[in-house]
């Protein structure tokens, strides 16, 4: 699933091409799309703005219309030139909005509607989502309260809780708690203030960090993270993808192991990490 920074900087690119131009043409392969957008034509209409909340991608139209997108596993957007060729077949297209410049193509994106924005704050899965670690405000109290609230459960699962965190994924998961070396299975009531602070200013940092709005090709943006200060590609994570390697810090074999509900992978190092 990709994590908070790179809805983030989909969200910014997307901004960047589209905001402020007129719709010139609208598709979709989800019916219930296109038979709002026959009712209310998106070609009327210009792209006032377009933002993330958590991994959520919205998509403001000056009709009053917000375009939701949600990638979970495999979605993602790219932007082209007219006439650019595609990165990606076309079989795996699901959307496009289009400008007289651009044209952003949204590839297997399984989940997508349109909501008035009045009722946008409402809306039922993004009214449930925790404290964005991107957001600008970020509510810092709230997310211990939440955290904290869950005394039982481990610091792994809790963490990939959007209703408790919005934003961070999987890959960030396992480099936070690497970094403040911090037993991923530790239930959340073992761990202190101090190293519940150290998980959200990294997590933070980390995060922040990782936010470019270039206007890249939208395709790499999964592979410029980076939670080392190395420039090397290859040094580029402390745990995440490494098993059996050994630790960048203690040289023991970094361990993975799959937890929760989704059987997401953890990696961790059992000597940085012993508890
Ligand atoms: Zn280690």
């Amino acid at each position: 699933m990709p994590e908070g920074d790179s809805i983030f900087r989909a969200a910014a690119t997307l901004h960047r091409a589209l905001a402020g131009k007129a719709v010139v043409r609208f598709e979709s392969v989800f019916p219930a799309l296109t038979r709002i957008h026959e009712d209310n034509p998106l070609t009327a209409q210009s792209v006032d703005r377009v933002a993330a909340q958590g991994k959520h991608l919205l998509m403001f139209f000056s009709g009053g219309l917000v375009l939701r997108t949600h990638m979970r596993m495999n979605g993602s957007w790219h932007i082209y030139r007219p006439n650019e060729r595609w990165q990606r077949p076309h079989r795996d297209m699901r959307i496009i909005v289009a400008t007289a410049d651009f044209e952003a193509v949204g590839f297997n994106i399984p989940v997508a509607e349109f909501i008035r924005s009045q009722a946008l704050r409402k809306h039922r899965d993004l009214s449930k989502l925790g404290p964005d670690v991107l957001g600008n405000t970020f509510d810092r109290e709230e997310a211990i309260r939440r955290i904290r609230a869950r005394a039982s459960s481990t610091i792994a699962d809790v963490l990939l809780n959007q209703r408790v965190l919005a934003g961070l994924g999987n890959v960030y998961k396992s480099e936070v708690l690497f970094m403040c070396r911090i037993n991923p299975f530790t239930p959340v009531s073992a761990i202190d203030d101090a190293r519940l602070a150290c998980i959200l200013d990294t997590a933070q940092k980390l995060l922040r960090a990782n936010v470019t709005t270039g206007l890249a090709p939208m395709t790499t943006y999964a592979g410029l993270r980076r939670t080392t200060t190395r420039d090397d590609p290859s040094e580029r994570l402390w745990v995440y993808g490494r098993a059996r390697l050994p630790c960048r810090r203690c040289e023991s074999p970094i361990e993975i192991s799959k937890h929760g509900t989704d059987a997401r992978l953890t990696y961790w190092c059992p000597q940085c990490q012993a508890s």
